[in-house]
């Protein structure tokens, strides 16, 4: 997966240098959206030093790129699962344990772009996302609202 990113950046010219490496793999094996800070962090455990300017200039980068994708909820960021897919790219995000799905759907594009045109709005691209509980947790509160 990597790999796949390493090759995005080196076909749009960009070139793949020690640090954007770096953040590139701190990205892959996150679980949840970090923010620089914590990016910085985790890259210190393994002895790795980038200042956190660096660090969110790469990630505006690949942000750029659709390589990774800013949570809105949290201000974090996740390496993009999807890659080319059509429609853009959106979040369904658990505000319990923090798991983040990643979709893309054409047809809800299409009808957010009608939904604004009828308002005599050009649409250029879509942000979205959902907050709520993933099916671990929701169960987990089903459960316990029983038993409570
Ligand atoms: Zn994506
Ligand atoms: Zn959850
Ligand atoms: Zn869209």
């Amino acid at each position: 997966m990597v790999q796949d990113s390493i090759r995005i950046l080196q076909a749009q010219g960009y070139k793949v240098t020690k640090p954007r490496r770096q953040v590139l793999e701190i990205l892959e094996e996150a679980q949840e959206s970090l923010a620089p800070y914590d990016i910085q962090r985790l890259l210190r455990r393994q002895g790795k030093h980038l200042n956190h300017v660096t660090i969110y200039r790469i990630l505006e980068l690949f942000c750029r790129l659709n390589l990774a994708h800013r949570v809105l909820s949290s201000g974090g960021f996740v390496r993009c699962s999807l890659g080319k897919r059509e429609g853009c790219h959106r979040f369904v995000v658990c505000r319990q344990c923090g798991a983040i799905q990643e979709f893309a759907d054409k047809g809800l594009c299409q009808e957010e772009d009608r939904f604004a045109e009828s308002r005599g709005f050009h649409t250029e691209s879509h942000l979205s996302e959902s907050s709520g509980l993933c099916s671990d947790c929701y169960r987990k509160q089903v459960k316990q609202n029983f038993i409570g």
